[in-house]
């Protein structure tokens, strides 16, 4: 006997039970990102494995471990599932030269793939919301973006994200924190793991983004990227620090906030949770001045700022936190009995839907009894009856079903009526 083939670990489906948080989600996704005047953009989901390898960086988990990277077997390309959105969309801003027709406020949204191990929280194929806006070099967008997110959460009704916010500094900042970095890394040498000592002259602020806990202690210590900032990147943060007081949200600085990307540059942030365990990043984000540059070449050079959420995640902390989500119910399921009255039950769900209506036909066979089941297990609000009677009077039955009041034989327009008044 052939074994039944499965889904792949860490790549999940998402049955009609879930999938109306889901939709809802997105409904107000779309609707936040059209009030704040971003506009979609949808990119392919398999890119030139080299796109990730010169943006996200050639020594970062991602890159290292998590990438899905293939040979084409038709002409050996070398591809990979896109394991995050903000690559592909500053190469389809630059293939495409968007930036020409000035700054862009852009969002994307669907599945990523990480070859990680699975676990609550964490998948193989997951989600994400990504936002970027590109062409922007001021701290107000910055404070934008950050204000987006603690407004989504508002709107979806899930509290307790906490905000975090770092700077990574210019790039001459950077360096030279890194030399001082890898001094003090290099006298706790016996304090590092595997992962750590690799990285120590090729990554070393990546060893500050370690989950190991044996080195919690090492990294608490470690000097501060903080107290080496330049001017104009201590000024950027701090006019973001006013922006963000101004609209009334609230954060921590977080000086070892580095982000797993190589990319970043001056604001980091991250919102996070205490609700979901150990997985509790549920958005991350900052400014990435250098990538458009570093993708598309020195005529290509854009200042530019981002995020992403984890879908799987903020769903999570929806259902955690307990909430009213709407979910849709049909408003009618129509039975019918016998050729004619099959005939009207098509033209009934007809008139139902143009007027905007939610209208289920009865299909398969059935006694008038056995239908009436289904209906009443569709959630409708009404079951609309049609047998031979109602034919020849030119009428329906409407029998509400989730209250007790009593059934009614009326014309079609009447039902709608009735239907319309909730
Ligand atoms: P983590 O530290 O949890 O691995 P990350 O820093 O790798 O997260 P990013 O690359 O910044 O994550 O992606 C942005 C968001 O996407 C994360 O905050 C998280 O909510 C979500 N995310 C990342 N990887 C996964 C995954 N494997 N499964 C589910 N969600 C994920
Ligand atoms: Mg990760």
């Amino acid at each position: 006997m052939t074994r039944s083939i499965q889904a792949i670990r860490g790549m999940n489906d998402v049955l009609p039970d879930q999938a109306y948080l889901w939709e809802f989600f997105e409904q107000t996704v779309r609707e936040w990102m059209a009030s704040y005047g971003y506009r979609n953009i949808r990119m392919p989901i398999v890119e030139q494995a080299d796109l990730f390898v010169r943006s996200i960086g050639a020594v970062t988990d991602i890159v290292e471990k998590e990438m899905y990277a293939f040979d084409d077997s038709l002409n050996g390309d070398r591809l990979a599932l896109r394991p995050e959105g903000t690559a592909s969309c500053v190469r389809a801003v630059l293939e495409h030269s968007l930036l020409y027709g000035g700054p862009q406020r852009l969002y994307y949204s669907g599945p990523m793939f990480r070859h990680e191990r699975p676990q609550k929280g964490r998948y193989r194929q997951f989600h994400q919301v990504g936002v970027e806006a590109l062409g922007y070099p001021g701290p107000d967008i910055d404070a934008e973006l950050i204000v987006m997110c603690a407004d989504l959460w508002k709107r979806l009704g899930v509290p307790g994200v906490r905000l975090e916010i770092g700077t990574l500094g210019s790039l001459e900042a950077r360096t030279l924190y890194r030399s001082r970095l890898i001094g003090y890394l290099e006298r706790h040498l016996g304090r590092l793991d595997e992962d750590a000592r690799r990285r120590l002259h090729s990554n070393p602020l990546r060893i500050l983004d370690s989950k190991n806990p044996q080195m919690q202690a090492v990294i608490e210590a470690a000097p501060r990227l903080l107290d080496d900032l330049d001017q104009d990147s201590l000024e950027h943060f701090e006019a973001l620090q006013r922006l963000l007081r101004a609209q009334g949200v609230a954060f921590e600085i977080n000086s070892r906030l580095v982000r797993g990307l190589d990319y970043y540059n001056r604001t980091v942030f991250e919102w996070v949770t205490d609700r979901l365990g150990a997985q509790g990043a549920v958005c991350a984000g900052g400014r990435y001045d250098g990538l458009l540059e570093q993708i598309g070449g020195k005529a290509a050079a854009a200042p530019a700022c981002g995020f992403a959420m984890g879908v799987e995640r903020v769903l999570a902390l929806m259902l955690e936190s307990g909430g009213e989500i709407p979910h849709a119910v049909p408003d009618a399921y129509v039975v019918h009995q016998g050729e004619a009255a099959q005939a009207v039950a098509w033209k009934t769900v007809r008139y139902l839907r143009d007027r905007g209506f939610r209208a289920i036909l009865h299909c398969g066979a059935g006694n008038f009894k056995a239908q009436m089941k289904k209906a009443d297990s569709s959630n409708a609000r009404y079951a609309i009856i049609i047998g031979e009677d109602e034919v020849r009077a030119e009428e329906v039955s409407v029998k509400p079903l989730r209250s007790g009041a009593p059934q009614a034989r009326i014309g079609l327009a009447a039902a709608g009526d009735l239907l319309g008044r909730g």
